[in-house]
């Protein structure tokens, strides 16, 4: 019932905002990308694709132009920019239903009005939307041979969850995710303003961070200015007082510091300083401060390190992702 609602729903919200009915799609598959591949699509919104798929409206950075791409070819291009082709297939499967998730529930929400790109539905800046790639760049970062293996596995990843979404009463979810929490991911309302009831902080048991731990040492006077603090105080009585830290996530990773006497979000200092995460101790030495950072991103949602970690402990996308998105549902459109 609640599927039939949530199809209903769908189907309304694409027929307002004019665009064309979702059909099943079969499988597509292939050895070789499709012919109907990005680059091949070339810069013609207006272009035809096949009838009753739905298309996305993709605003590219780099041409300034505005492509209409098939929905799983546009998520092929974002699975392929956003996570490890390396990575197992469910946990491809994963990134793939989210990717999906994402730009239906932009589609839905009416992309066009609020969006910089007039005309489009997303672009593939990661800084504004999902990062995405075109075959072209693909083939430069893989080389050839690793191209032809690497796009058949995410296609595959891509077919195999043709039409699946995630969903929280019945709506699409905002599935955000990162590269790894360092072993215990974060409830939104730690990172950003609001708590969002699929957004919780859970144990990410395969997650891998001592392969994820980072150093990274900068001048102190470098801190104080990306800061805007003076630390000759907090130097002068001991490397120990430079970042207090004055509660913490319910992951454990430092939320407020005190940092000389200015009381500073851990998530702003990780932006201001260029982090890998907030997830971080600092020690002083010679004038240095040596940042060492465990995991990689703001730990809220999906974490695509521990997502590998399941799915090599043989757990499926859908294990996957009610593991990362607390109480949702997995809906076919
Ligand atoms: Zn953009
Ligand atoms: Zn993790």
């Amino acid at each position: 019932m609640r599927r039939i609602f949530f199809v209903l729903l769908l189907l309304g919200g694409l027929f307002m905002f004019g665009l064309p009915h979702i059909v099943n799609q079969t499988a597509n598959r292939s050895a070789e990308p499709p012919a109907h591949s990005p680059q091949a699509n070339s810069a013609k919104p207006e272009q035809p694709v096949k009838d009753g798929a739905v298309t996305v409206r993709l605003y590219r950075h780099a041409t300034g132009t505005i492509e209409t791409i098939p929905l799983d070819d546009y998520v092929t291009g974002v699975v392929a920019a956003e996570m490890p082709a390396e990575f197992p297939v469910e946990a491809l499967k994963a990134q793939a239903v989210a990717a999906r998730t994402y730009i239906v529930k932009r589609m839905l929400a009416g992309g066009l009005s609020n969006n910089i790109h007039p005309g489009a539905d997303t672009c593939d800046d990661p800084a504004h939307a999902q990062a995405w790639l075109p075959a072209e760049t693909l083939k430069e970062r893989w080389g050839l041979l690793k191209y032809y293996r690497y796009y058949y596995k995410i296609r595959v990843a891509v077919d195999d969850t043709s039409g699946v979404i995630i969903t929280y009463q019945g709506q699409p979810i905002d599935p955000v995710f990162h590269s790894s929490c360092g072993g215990h991911t974060e409830n939104s309302e730690d990172v950003w303003k609001f708590a969002v009831p699929y957004l919780r902080g859970v144990v990410c048991p395969y997650d891998q961070p001592s392969e994820l731990v980072c150093r990274v040492t900068m001048p102190l006077g470098e801190v104080e200015k990306a800061l805007g603090v003076n630390l000759s105080t907090a130097v002068s009585s001991g490397a120990n007082g430079l970042f207090q830290v004055v509660n913490t996530t319910a992951s454990g990773r430092p939320k407020t510091l005190l940092v000389s006497d200015k009381r500073m979000a851990a998530v702003d200092l990780r932006q201001k300083l260029g982090l890998r995460s907030t997830n971080f101790t600092a020690r002083l030495d010679h004038g240095e401060i040596t940042f060492t950072t465990v995991g990689y991103g703001h730990g809220v949602g999906m974490c695509q390190y521990g997502a590998k970690g399941l799915a090599e402990h043989g757990q499926n996308y859908a294990q996957i992702i009610k593991h990362y998105y607390t109480g949702v549902e997995i809906s076919k459109l």
